[in-house]
């Protein structure tokens, strides 16, 4: 270990108490530490200016260097910039939600970008999202279809409209279902009042439907449409019966 004498202080010391430096042939400061530390504490406002003078002169110059430093240390910058953000959150989020404010519709025009690109992808992903979460998502839908009543029904009415074969597919295979089902001795007048019924009860503000008990179709049975195979139900538990018979 050599010693090296200070310009400053004049002593004489080790040359671990010199920090390296580059812009000296001996690769040393001719400063030691102490003296530096020193020259710091008496006048950390003049150098605070300096540094921010030289920034602002040389931004381009300071640009360059930032992302060749960031370049050559990824993992570095990557794992200061977690640890700063982890412990800065309630920042971190002001400033994202700022930014989001500001670009909503930058933001709006990515997204639909990212999804007109990637549809297949987006579908893939939810429907094993939606398998895996199946009864997740079935209180979910009963909730939404519950709020969201007028949406549902306006979204409905246009679809219909602007699909009406396969609105009026379903309504003749419902027809032609409940003709079939229906026996020779079923009781018209009976049906109609159950429908009524039901009706006066959507009247009087309760969503109900009138349901199959052993559907009309199903994979295994083929109930009736006749007085005893009809209830009145609420909407949400017909809605989750679907056309599942439990025997
Ligand atoms: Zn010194």
């Amino acid at each position: 270990m050599k010693n090296k004498s200070c310009t400053k202080c004049k002593y004489i010391k080790s040359t671990v108490e010199f920090k390296p430096v580059k812009w000296n042939k001996s690769g040393i400061d001719s400063q030691c530490i102490c003296c530096r530390e020193d020259y710091y504490q008496n006048n950390k406002e003049k150098i605070k200016l300096r540094v921010t003078k030289w920034a602002e002169d040389n931004k381009e110059k300071r640009k360059i260097t930032e992302k060749k430093y960031r370049d050559n240390n990824k993992e570095k910058c990557k794992s200061a910039v977690k640890l700063w953000s982890d412990s800065n959150k309630d920042r971190v989020k002001s400033v994202r939600n700022e930014y989001k404010r500001k670009n909503k519709d930058i933001i709006k025009a990515k997204d639909a970008e990212y999804r007109d690109n990637n549809r297949e992808s987006i579908n893939t992903k939810n429907r094993v999202l939606y398998k895996n979460n199946i009864n997740k998502e079935k209180i979910r839908s009963l909730l939404y279809r519950g709020t969201h009543k007028k949406e549902i029904a306006a979204r409905s009415k246009i679809y219909k409209s602007n699909n009406r074969h396969i609105a009026t597919r379903s309504a003749s295979k419902r027809r032609a279902l409940k003709l079939n089902a229906s026996p020779s001795w079923h009781e018209t007048d009976l049906i109609e009042f159950i429908y009524r019924t039901a009706q006066y009860f959507r009247y009087m503000g309760n969503d109900v439907h009138v349901d199959h008990i052993v559907p009309l179709s199903n994979k295994i049975v083929c109930g009736l449409h006749c007085i005893d195979n009809l209830q009145i139900l609420p909407a949400h538990k017909n809605l989750s019966k679907s056309n599942k018979f439990y025997g």
